[in-house]
């Protein structure tokens, strides 16, 4: 689960990490008292969506006057002006795709001073089964970028569980970026921090990009970037307040609604699949055979007759669904539910597409015979490899026809 900046900077306030004050506001009046409230002489206007770039962002349908999701006030009337200017709009970045994210909220931060940036970060390493930090001189820039040009300025350290933060891990910081003295003093001081909270708060990402050196001779964490793991959510019902639905794939909030693993992608053909590695399997055949699956959805070991209806209804409600591949093996789930619950789906939503189902497993005569009395228009498969043909098949069909 993703948070927007402004709470991130919350979550790290929580744990003493240094953070610029600032305000999130979703109106220009508010922005304007928010303003006044901070003082300035300097604000900076920052867009909240849930991906990065803000800053070298561009605003679709472009108005004079725009430059991108970040930027530098120098007056309340200013912030008041480029609140109006980014409220409502769509900005797009390298991290949102070309279809961008409204912009609904901004965060009224006091400006800083920045006399140089870097970048850190600490993620969960599944190769050393830590958690591990990567350090930077180069800060505000594409990471991805500068790992594969000048690898040379990534460090990266990983840190031990039993041990945690120790006092080498400060210097490793501090030589990285070339700190010194009282600033050196700050990285340690900073990194220990950060780890704490990321432990803590069961975080999956931490990213500070730029954390910054200012013209005072402080550290700040100027972005902030987390992501949590969702596995681990349920002890965190502070952080599962902060889950912002407009930021989500409104089908995959559906999905979880009822428990189902969804993940929507962008090819044409909807799967509905049960386990995990079957639904893998189910992707890669329609690949094989040339098309591409519209989503990947595992409705679990013993799925009702409601969870796969529901299911059913969110493949059928996405417009790119061109055809249906329904793959389940009864196992503890039994074929005689499934066809149920696709026949009860198809009455109520309709079928507008082709739709082929391969049941195997528990009850599968009683499955098919459920169907094939069903006088709908399915086509059924005997196995994994003939039921991918068919759809694949009846999707071409359709496009030809
Ligand atoms: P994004 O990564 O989404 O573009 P950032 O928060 O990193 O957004 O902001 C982009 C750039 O804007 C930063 O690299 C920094 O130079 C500048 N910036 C951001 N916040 C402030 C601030 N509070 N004061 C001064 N400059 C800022
Ligand atoms: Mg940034």
């Amino acid at each position: 689960m993703n948070i927007h900046e402004y709470q991130a900077k919350a979550v790290l306030r929580e744990f003493g990490v240094p953070v610029g004050r600032g305000k999130a506001i979703m109106s220009a009046d508010e922005a304007e008292a928010a303003a006044r409230e901070l003082g300035g002489p300097v604000w900076v206007v920052k867009a909240q969506i849930h991906a990065g770039g803000r800053g070298k962002g561009k605003f679709k349908e472009p108005e004079a006057g725009d430059k991108g999701g970040v930027r530098l006030a120098r007056s309340i009337e200013e912030v008041k002006t480029y609140a109006q200017q980014m409220l409502g709009r769509t900005l797009v970045t390298l991290q949102t795709g070309p279809a961008g994210k409204q912009v609904n909220r901004l965060y009224i931060e006091e400006g800083s001073d920045i006399a140089s940036e870097f970048y850190l970060s600490a993620l969960v390493d599944r190769t050393t089964s830590r958690v591990a930090f990567v350090v930077s001189t180069e800060g505000g820039m594409d990471i991805e970028k500068v790992a594969h040009d000048t690898p040379e300025k990534i460090h990266t350290f990983s840190v031990d569980p039993a041990t945690g933060i120790m006092p080498h891990h400060g210097r490793t910081v501090a030589r990285a970026l070339g700190l010194s003295g009282d600033l050196a003093k700050q990285a340690a001081d900073l990194i220990g921090k950060l780890y704490a909270a990321f432990v803590a708060k069961d975080m999956s990402l931490l990213e500070i990009n730029p954390l910054i050196v200012t013209r005072d001779g402080k550290l700040l964490c100027l972005d902030a970037k987390i992501a949590f793991d969702s596995n681990a959510l349920y002890r965190h019902p502070d952080i599962v307040a902060l889950r912002d639905e407009t930021e989500e794939d409104e089908k995959e909030i559906e999905a979880s609604k009822y428990d189902l693993n969804y993940i929507a992608l962008d090819g044409s053909i909807g799967c509905m699949v049960n386990g995990a590695g079957l639904a893998m399997a189910t992707m890669d055949i329609i690949k094989l055979y040339g098309m591409e699956p519209a989503n990947f959805l595992d409705v679990g070991g013993g799925a009702s007759k409601e969870k796969v209806t529901a299911a059913f209804k969110i493949i059928t409600a996405d417009p790119n669904v061109k055809g249906i591949l329904v793959n389940i093996f009864g196992g503890i789930m039994r074929c005689d539910v499934i066809a149920e619950g696709v026949i009860a789906a198809v009455k109520e939503v309709g079928l507008q597409v082709p739709l082929v189902v391969r049941l195997e497993g528990t009850n599968v005569e009683l499955g098919k015979k459920i169907i094939n009395e069903s006088g709908l228009n399915v086509i059924s498969a005997n196995d994994l490899d003939d039921a991918a043909q068919k759809i694949v098949n009846a999707v071409k069909g359709l496009k030809a026809a």
